[in-house]
C-alpha cells in the first residue's frame, strides 16, 4: 500500500519561508531565578518554595555570574510534565524577580536564544559563555 503523501509545506515552513530541521526533543526545562545582594532572600525564598510545593530540582545559590548568565542566578530544573504547573506559578510568585527559562533539547545555544521565556524584563547573556 503506497504511503499517502506528504503536504509539500507545513505551517513552519510557510511562517519562516524556509524549510526548517526538525527540532530535537525536549529533555527538561530550566528556570533561572535573577538575583542580587537586594533580592538573594527573595529569591533563596522563591526557590525553596518551588523545591517544596512541586518537587523540582533546586540548584545552588550561585551570588556571582555563572556560565552564562548576567548576575546572581538560583537554577530549577523542571521536568516537562510539571512545566503547565510550575511556570503558571512562577509568574504569579515571582514578585520583582526577572526569571530565565529555557527548554533543554542538548543545543545550548538555541537553548539560550531560541528556546527561551522570560519572566519579567530580558537580559543579555554572555552566549560566548556557550561555547
Ligand atoms: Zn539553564
Amino acid at each position: 500500500m503506497p504511503k499517502p503523501k506528504r503536504p509539500r509545506s507545513s505551517v513552519k515552513t510557510a511562517i519562516a519561508g524556509k524549510p526548517q530541521r526538525r527540532a530535537r526533543p525536549i529533555e527538561n526545562f530550566h528556570a533561572h531565578v535573577y538575583y542580587d545582594a537586594a533580592t538573594r532572600e527573595q529569591a533563596q525564598k522563591l526557590c525553596a518554595a518551588a523545591g517544596k510545593q512541586f518537587g523540582v530540582k533546586v540548584g545552588r545559590m550561585h551570588d556571582n555570574p555563572v556560565g552564562p548568565h548576567p548576575r546572581g542566578s538560583c537554577q530549577l530544573t523542571v521536568e516537562i510534565d510539571r512545566f503547565a504547573e510550575v511556570v503558571p506559578w512562577l509568574i504569579l510568585h515571582r514578585g520583582a524577580l526577572t526569571i530565565f527559562a529555557h527548554a533543554q533539547t542538548g543545543d545550548a545555544l538555541k537553548d539560550h536564544t531560541d528556546h527561551v521565556l522570560w519572566l519579567g524584563p530580558s537580559e543579555k547573556l554572555k552566549l560566548s559563555a556557550l561555547s
